[in-house]
């Protein structure tokens, strides 16, 4: 693309003038100027281009202006542009189909949402009705959305501003053996101990009190935990064994992400409940959703529903699911993501982190992986402290200017970087990404001691 520095002065120009942005002071911040993207790449009106290892935020599983998926919302806007939510709509229809025949178990009712956060707000609403309960558990080390309650399920420091609101939410500890809360040496011992303790907690917190457990199926931001053999399974028993809502949330881990269609396949867990929004259509249009069991939806089949949305189930970002499924059915996209994970950048990432001593722990699966960055080795200090700003985060700040300025956009988050190209990323897109990163950890093993 030819640079039109003008053009994106212009647009930068109004941003600051009139956009208020998520998660930021607003006179701190300096947004880049997009000028268009294609497949795995972007590029600003100065003609620089990037290569996209954040997928948006971990959204766009196909790419950028998927063709086929642009000239299906194209044609919907033609057809039908919008309807009210009450009436049977083939769009939304279809979406829901090709959505349920790819849940999980009986997860076979599809309630349509703006996004992930709605959807998990919906969740817990449905999980509260279904049991009479009052309290939801989430984990420490997750996020679930920005707004009220799914905020407060989130273990992150974005829920802190807003947990005058949090009534009936209960922290507990999910398993990460490299920052093990349970003095654990092995996966076996993680994944017993953080049962036992979810176990004690809904003990203490009484059973008949807690309507949902609430798990990301991998935790995303927070960092790719892929959870130990048998701990969905072991949290799926308890859920059962007290008659509680098990509800996964896959918003990010879904539709391919991980290589399979959701996360929880990689486990073989049903759970009762299940979140979607991001790759459901890769974002083209916003659209999120809860993929209901059969015992819940029959809790609403007599008695109403109490929620809705005006948009639940908008027809453009339905015609952009249904082509957004298709296509990743066609071209293959989640055995592309399953493939290059194993075979492409898990391996490669395990050799950058035996060459650069800033790199902690790798970890992950498909698309879907976090490199732990930090100061020491052996003591395992993160590069940055827990929700480092200014100064104290200036060693990840260099290392994200690094990985810029050699042409790779990527993941950041606290003290670790997030590799999660689109799931339809080809082979030298993602030795490309993986030899810019390479570059930019130097600049990361500069701050270790
Ligand atoms: N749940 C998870 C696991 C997420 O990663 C996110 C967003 O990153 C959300 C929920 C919230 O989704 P949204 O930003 O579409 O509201």
């Amino acid at each position: 693309a030819q640079p039109r520095p003008e053009a994106g002065a212009a647009v930068k120009a109004a941003d600051r003038a009139h956009v208020f942005h998520s998660w930021s002071a607003q006179e701190l911040i300096d947004p880049p100027a997009v000028a268009g993207a294609e497949g795995s790449y972007f590029w600003d009106y100065d003609g620089r281009r990037f290569l996209d290892f954040s997928s948006g935020l971990v959204f766009t599983n196909i790419g950028y202006q998927h063709p086929k998926v642009v000239a299906a919302v194209q044609e919907q806007a033609g057809k039908l542009a919008t309807f009210a939510p009450a009436f049977a709509v083939e769009a939304r229809s279809e979406a829901a189909r090709l959505i349920a025949e790819r849940t999980p178990g009986d997860l076979d009712k599809i309630f349509f949402t703006n996004g992930g956060a709605d959807a998990v707000e919906h969740a817990i609403r449905m999980a509260r009705l279904h049991t009479g309960r009052p309290k939801v558990l989430s984990a420490y080390r997750s996020y679930h959305g920005g707004t009220q309650q799914a905020v407060n399920v989130t273990g992150d420091p974005r829920r802190w501003a807003s947990d005058n609101g949090s009534a009936g939410v209960v922290h507990f500890w999910a398993p990460f053996l490299y920052r093990s809360r349970f003095y654990a040496e092995t996966e076996e011992q993680e994944c017993e101990r953080a049962l036992e303790h979810l176990e004690t907690t809904i003990a203490f917190e009484g059973p008949s009190t807690v309507a949902a457990i609430i798990l990301e199926t991998i935790p995303g931001t927070a960092g790719i935990m892929v959870p130990p053999p048998g701990y969905l399974a072991g949290v799926r028993e308890l859920c059962d064994k007290y008659g509680i809502v098990f509800v996964l949330d896959e918003v990010m881990a879904g539709f391919g992400r991980t290589g399979e269609w959701f996360a929880a396949d990689l486990f073989n867990v049903v759970p009762d409940l299940m979140t979607f929004a991001k790759g459901v259509n890769s974002g083209y249009v916003p659209l999120g959703g809860v993929a209901i069991s059969q015992r819940i939806a029959e809790t609403f089949g007599k008695r109403a529903y109490p929620g809705g949305l005006t948009y639940s189930g908008h027809p453009l970002a339905c015609a952009a699911a249904v082509a957004t499924i298709n296509v990743m059915a066609e071209e293959g996209v989640v055995e592309n993501a399953a493939r290059l994970g194993a075979d492409v950048v898990g391996p490669a990432l395990r050799e950058l982190a035996e060459r650069h001593p800033s790199v902690g722990e790798v970890r992950g699966v498909g698309m879907f992986w976090a490199l732990e960055l930090v100061k020491n080795r052996e003591t395992r200090e993160p590069l940055v402290p827990y929700n480092a700003a200014g100064e104290a985060n200036a060693p990840m700040a260099a290392f994200g200017a690094a990985a810029k300025a050699r042409g790779l956009w990527p993941f950041i988050n606290m003290n670790r970087t997030h590799v999660v190209p689109p799931c339809n990323a080809s082979e030298a897109e993602l030795k490309e990404g993986l030899a810019a990163l390479d570059a930019a950890l130097s600049v990361a093993d500069e701050h270790t001691e």
